[in-house]
């Protein structure tokens, strides 16, 4: 069985034990299945997960950019990458925010509902974009990768890379290390993937355990509108921007993404999803790592098109209920805050509720309002982040297609880069290569 079957049992297995927990009500604070169970075995063991992926993505993205800025053969492509999957990514969160705004008018969600805020909903600011442009530049790079600032930590790595390029030949036993560096880490994801199928069940589960589905069902208008536009981004938006833009087949493409989703889906980051966007990818659709190592970790932070389909088909619905009109001017104020909004924050859960008070601050509705849909947030935050990480690969096969960065061979084998247990398996005898190696080494040099 690969890897995406497992997975996808451990997500369905999750789900409904999730529900069973949930509608037998065991998940009551005093319970032991509550306390041994959801909040012990399925919390740590999902957390450990989630931190594993963690992990992995700042000496993941830092290597990969390394190498592929020394890899790129031409240093002007770099900066042509840069701004085609720039304009990409705003494109798509424009498309994304104007859709969700047109589905929720014309099915003119929210009206003649009474809802009352439970929650108190204080909203939290994102940074204002001079200091998000300001913040590219790490003062201190150590401290941007331990705090896991993405753009600066880009911008560090596209500098190293040209640095050592300018270097020259001088240079050329960095940046084999550095491409070693980049293997290991590769490795170590395979390492991480191979816990999935376990991993995802317990996050599900706990998530479902704790929250149960029945929340979908009291906004049914805001979900069914929300999830429709979703599907439709993905599935008829961002398929044409590969068919039309890139020449490449949805239907491959769906099938090799959707591992990535069903990460995407249970950790809520496209932060965390990194390592394994960036296997996808490269692995099973052909981009070449030097437009991968920056397509994907730029998109993980400034592309959010399931977030900017919230704010639109939010908006609207909290407009509606507070019987607030906010004409065209507003509405097109929603679309611009949402791509604006996208620049700064990063994928990590539960930011789409940040930027949405900045747009409701922006375009003066209430932000007691947003208490109305934060019950539901934490299960919809689930479905956009794929659809996030999703828009971040359609950008990276198109902008990889049109510099001719792509492997069509790899992009039309179904099993290019399939994920095989195999791939984490170390075997003795070339354990004891190594460590031979190793020993010769240290006995031959001097002093020893
Ligand atoms: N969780 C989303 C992401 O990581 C962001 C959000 O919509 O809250 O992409």
């Amino acid at each position: 069985m690969n890897l995406t079957t497992k997975v996808l049992i451990g997500m369905i297995a999750g789900i409904i034990i999730g529900l069973i927990i949930n509608l037998s009500h065991l998940n009551t604070a005093h319970s032991l299945i509550n306390y041994y169970l959801v909040d012990g075995l399925f919390h740590t063991v999902g957390k450990l997960f989630v931190n594993a992926l963690k992990m992995l993505v700042v000496p993941l993205v830092l290597f990969s950019l390394i190498c592929g800025v020394c890899g790129i053969g031409d240093i002007k492509l770099l900066g042509r990458i840069g701004g085609k999957s720039f304009i990409l990514y705003l494109l798509t969160t424009a498309l994304a925010v104007a859709t969700a705004i047109g589905a929720a008018t014309v099915f003119d969600i929210g009206q003649g509902v009474h809802l009352v805020t439970q929650s108190n909903f204080t909203g939290k600011s994102a940074p204002p974009l001079t200091d998000v442009l300001i913040n590219i530049i790490p003062s201190n790079p150590i401290q941007a990768m331990a705090n896991g600032d993405m753009l600066s930590i880009i911008f560090f790595a596209i500098l190293t890379g040209v640095s050592i390029l300018l270097v020259g030949r001088k240079a050329e036993g960095l940046v084999e290390t550095i491409g070693v560096l980049n293997e290991v880490m590769m490795k170590m994801v395979n390492i991480v993937m191979s816990m999935a199928p376990y991993a995802v069940f317990c996050l599900l589960a706990k998530t479902v355990a704790d929250l149960g589905l029945d929340l979908l069902t009291q906004l049914i208008s805001y979900v069914a509108v929300l999830i429709a536009v979703l599907l439709f981004h993905l599935f008829v938006t961002l398929q044409t921007l590969l068919l039309v833009l890139g020449r490449l087949n949805p239907i491959i493409f769906l099938k090799k993404i959707r591992n990535a989703q069903i990460f995407a889906f249970s950790t809520s980051s496209s932060n965390a999803t990194i390592p394994v966007t960036f296997r996808t990818v490269t692995q099973r659709l052909g981009v070449d790592n030097s437009v991968a190592s920056f397509t994907v970790p730029f998109g993980a932070t400034i592309n959010m098109d399931g977030t900017a389909i919230m704010q639109g088909v939010a908006t609207v619905f909290i407009a509606n209920i507070y019987h607030i009109d906010l004409g065209l001017s507003g509405y097109l104020t929603v679309i611009a805050m949402s791509v604006l909004a996208s620049i700064g924050t990063a994928g990590v859960p539960g930011v789409g509720l940040i930027m949405l008070s900045m747009v409701f601050a922006q375009v003066g509705l209430p932000l007691e309002g947003i208490g109305l849909i934060l019950g539901v947030d934490r299960l919809l935050d689930m479905v956009r982040t794929a659809v996030n990480i999703s828009g971040d690969a359609v950008v990276s096969a198109v902008v990889a297609k049109s510099e001719g960065k792509l492997e069509q061979s790899t992009f039309n084998d179904p099993n290019a880069g399939i994920f095989d247990l195999q791939q984490t398996h170390l075997d003795q005898e070339s354990e004891k290569a190594l460590a031979d190696i190793i020993q010769q080494q240290q006995s031959s040099e001097p002093g020893r």
